[in-house]
């Protein structure tokens, strides 16, 4: 590979894939799915996933990648999740073309698949409660016992399973199991559930069934009628993967694929979580705002927040693909945003904390247009025009009566500083409110000859952003830090223990830019100086609002000892 070929991601899913179509195994075709369930929204991990099977097919001849909802838990599934996870795969630039499947499209074949297994006696429907279903099962160190049910004929448990389909029984009083080995070291292989009895309405089939297969016995089936060839997952299904095989042979003759199950760690990211429950427990606590909260983990949320689909991919490929814990610095993620849009965001200038600064010599009633440039290295996205006048904002951080050091490069009185894309100014004085004596103003002034130049012999080494105080419009601007207080908030304890009281700070009527205004929602700039800002959907005509996507560089510390 030469240098300017820009890197295939390489790990040992895709060596496994790229030597299955080497031994011309599958046909030659690579089939593989996403598969999640319609109970929440997509997270940062789900794109890690999301990243592997539309990635392994993009970078495969003929490759497909399927979306696949997984819905055979109708209590906790909704139309909206299913909606919003197709918008977020979609965003994530990512097309299953008019591979949509539902789990309960294969309702009906799976039932099928269920009365083979009776007849061929290989599952059984037991009458145990679930307390002693569990009982029964035994413990890691003890093998389990048989079920009473074990032995009956397949007639019996035809009989039995098309009752429970009829609805003949109240819920819980059978479930059908496949009937493998009650002393099996695999728990997951103790004669597990494939069917159960629950009445509950269903958001694709309604109330057509009262009986809906179990997670394990839907899975290996529907990537078998897909014809999936690498059915990808994490590595808590590794335990299950003797099952996804036990079924898959046991139907040989029925199902023509028998997918291979290949298990990758799971990603975690530090101050944050990502297991759906605990994220629909913030959103029902209020602790956010929403999923689409900009401190949310979610792809909505981080969408929110003013990352990119090429920030996440870029980000997803660099943790790479393995079976090690896969825990990642919340840094590294937003290196990927920075490094994205430094390339992309266009500049604008945006004043956080405002100082009024009164430039005496500038005459009161001139106002001048001045171009500025949207970004230092890409002439081709343009530019706008700020305007200067007598009376301009700056950041309350720029100014210190009295530099604290060598490095202190803003303004101080008696010394000069340079406005971005304008002129040089002095400031003469700092007037203090008489009672708090906190600095409400800046009496300055400044040199006519030093537009956007630097004269011959004048060496300013500060520059600062400003805007002007008669040609900004006021903004909400959001500042947001880390959800959690440890980097680890699932470790001990509960994890809603440790949220960040100081998560989102709120600043309010911001003297920005006029042209921000004009933006849409979504578009992302760099505040000179300040970091990468979205506009956000609460923003109004006359009162945009913009959230902090992330700093300008990285300085967490810094910045949060400063709001
Ligand atoms: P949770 O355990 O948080 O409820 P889940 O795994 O049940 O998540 P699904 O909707 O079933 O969520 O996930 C769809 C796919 O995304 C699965 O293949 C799953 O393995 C994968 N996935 C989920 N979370 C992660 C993660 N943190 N890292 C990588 N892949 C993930
Ligand atoms: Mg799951």
């Amino acid at each position: 590979m030469t240098a300017n070929e820009p890197s295939k991601p390489v790990d040992f899913i895709r060596t496994i894939v790229a030597n299955d179509l080497e031994e011309g195994k599958n046909g030659g075709k690579v089939v593989t799915r996403f598969p999640p369930e319609p109970n929440g929204y997509l997270h940062i991990g789900h794109a890690k996933s999301i990243c592997l099977n539309f990635g392994i097919a993009n970078e495969n001849a003929g490759g497909i990648c399927h979306l696949r909802f997984d819905d055979t838990n109708p209590e906790k599934e909704d139309d909206e999740y299913i909606k919003k996870k197709k918008k977020d795969v979609k965003w994530l630039g990512f097309d299953w073309q008019k591979k949509l499947f539902f789990a309960s499209d294969y309702f009906d074949k799976l039932f099928e698949m269920a009365k083979v297994l009776i007849k061929n006696g290989d599952a059984y429907v037991c009458g145990l409660s679930a307390d002693e279903v569990r009982e029964y099962r035994g413990t890691l160190t003890e093998p389990g016992r048989n079920s009473p049910n074990r032995d009956q004929s397949p007639e019996v448990n035809l009989d039995l399973f098309l009752r429970m389909r009829d609805g003949e029984f109240p819920d819980g009083k059978y479930i059908l199991r496949a009937k493998i080995d009650m002393a099996s070291p695999n728990i997951n292989m103790r004669d597990p559930a494939l069917y159960r009895i629950r009445r509950a309405t269903h958001h694709q089939t309604g109330d057509k069934w009262c009986i809906y297969p179990t997670y394990d016995f839907t899975h290996c089936i529907s990537d078998a009628i897909e014809g999936i060839t690498h059915s990808l997952c994490t590595l808590e299904f590794e335990d299950h993967r003797p099952l996804y095989d036990w079924i898959l042979n046991r139907l040989e003759s029925e199902l023509k694929q028998h997918p291979q199950q290949i298990e990758f760690s799971r990603l975690a990211l530090d101050y944050t979580v990502v297991s759906k429950r605990k994220l629909i427990t913030l959103v029902n606590r209020s602790v956010v705002a929403g999923w689409d909260d900009p401190r949310m983990p979610t792809i909505s949320g981080l969408r929110r927040r003013g990352y990119t689909p090429e920030s996440i991919r870029n980000f997803c490929s660099k943790i790479g693909i393995t079976k090690s814990p896969n825990k990642v610095e919340i840094g590294f993620l937003e290196g990927c945003l920075r490094e994205d849009l430094e390339k992309k965001a266009l500049r604008a200038m945006a004043v956080l904390r405002p100082l009024k600064v009164v430039i005496e010599n500038y005459p009161a009633d001139k106002v001048e247009a001045i171009t500025a440039q949207n970004h230092p290295q890409q002439p081709e996205f343009g530019s706008r025009t700020i305007h200067m006048s007598r009376e301009v904002y700056i950041d309350r951080e720029d100014f210190l009566e009295v530099a604290p050091n060598k490095k202190f490069k803003r303004l101080v009185t008696g010394k000069e500083v340079r406005l971005r894309n304008s002129y040089v100014i002095k400031c003469e004085e700092a007037i203090k409110d008489p009672d708090s004596g906190e600095i409400i103003e800046l009496r300055c002034s400044y040199d006519e000859n030093t537009l956007n130049a630097n004269p011959e012999g004048r060496k300013v080494k500060g520059v600062i952003h400003w805007v002007s105080s008669n040609h900004c419009v006021k903004a909400e601007i959001r500042l947001y830090d880390r959800l959690f207080t440890q980097a680890n908030p699932e470790d001990g304890g509960e994890f809603l223990d440790y949220i960040n009281p100081n998560s989102l700070t709120v600043l309010k009527n911001c003297p920005v830019e006029p042209s921000l205004s004009s933006a849409g929602t979504g578009d992302t700039f760099q505040f000179e100086r300040v970091g990468y800002f979205c506009k956000d959907q609460d923003s109004t005509p006359n009162y945009p609002v913009f959230n902090r996507a992330v700093t300008l560089r990285d300085s967490w510390a810094k910045i949060s000892g400063a709001s």
